[in-house]
Parts: structure tokens; C-alpha cells; sequence
């Protein structure tokens, strides 16, 4: 669908997040604001508003990426717990913030910001690697 960050999928989405792999039911990619060390997106593989249009079917498979995503974040980082959050308050295509969180880090105990004021940007070389260390644990 045309006017959609995620379906378009080009520079405006690329200046917020970087692509990991996709999933069965989606498009994981890396959130460029690492205050939260792992911090990931999952984007729905087709345009869709509310999951409440999904058959249910389909969202129980996003789930299963979910989770499969969280154990891999969890192997990668050694995160203490992980937060997920489905929101769609401003872009309408359906995404899954995905959010470790570490009992000595931010936000321990309380909610994540999902734009932080102060966003901890890294090296293009780090996300690179990053994003290779979740891919092979996804694999
Ligand atoms: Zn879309």
C-alpha cells in the first residue's frame, strides 16, 4: 500500500530501523535507538490495520515469531525479561515493538519510551553487528 513507511519499506524507514531478515509473518528489523540493547520491530508481511481483521490463524503464526524472536534476543544479550507492545496509534500497518529490557538498564521496572528523548544511536559497524548475531540465532 502506497503512503505506508513499512510496505514501502525505503529511505524513511531506513533512517529509523534496519533490516534483520524475514520471518514466516513478517519483516523483523533492528531499531536504530539501542537504548534498550536489542531493541527490534516486527512488521506484519501484508498491510493490515487491527488484529482484530486478522483470521486468527495468521495471528497466532505472528505470535510464534514473537516468540521465537524473544528467545533469540534473550541468547544474544542476556536480557533480564522482554517487552512487547503492539500500539498502531500512528503508522497503520501493523508492527510488534520488541523491547529487552536489563535489571541494571532503563526503564527496569517501568515502561520503555517508544521515542526516547535521548536516542543512543551506534556505528553503522555495530548494528552491523548486531543484526548478525540475531539473524544466527533466528536461523
Ligand atoms: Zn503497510
Amino acid at each position: 500500500m502506497s503512503n505506508c513507511i513499512y510496505c514501502e519499506d525505503g529511505e524513511p524507514l531506513s533512517r529509523i530501523m534496519i533490516k534483520i531478515c524475514d520471518l514466516d509473518n513478517g519483516k523483523l528489523y533492528l531499531h536504530r535507538d539501542q537504548t534498550h540493547r536489542g531493541r527490534c520491530i516486527l512488521a506484519l508481511d501484508i498491510h493490515e490495520r487491527k488484529i482484530t481483521n486478522l483470521p486468527k490463524e495468521k495471528y497466532c503464526r505472528l505470535m510464534a515469531d514473537v516468540y521465537a524472536i524473544i528467545q533469540a534476543l534473550t541468547e544474544v544479550f542476556h536480557s533480564d525479561k522482554v517487552n512487547i507492545l503492539f500500539l498502531g496509534d500512528t503508522a497503520e500497518h501493523m508492527h510488534v515493538h520488541i523491547v529487552p529490557k536489563y535489571k541494571d538498564g532503563k526503564n527496569w521496572g517501568t515502561m520503555f519510551a517508544v521515542n526516547e528523548k535521548e536516542p543512543l544511536y551506534l556505528t553503522e559497524e555495530e548494528y552491523k553487528t548486531i543484526v548478525s548475531k540475531i539473524k544466527s540465532h533466528l536461523a
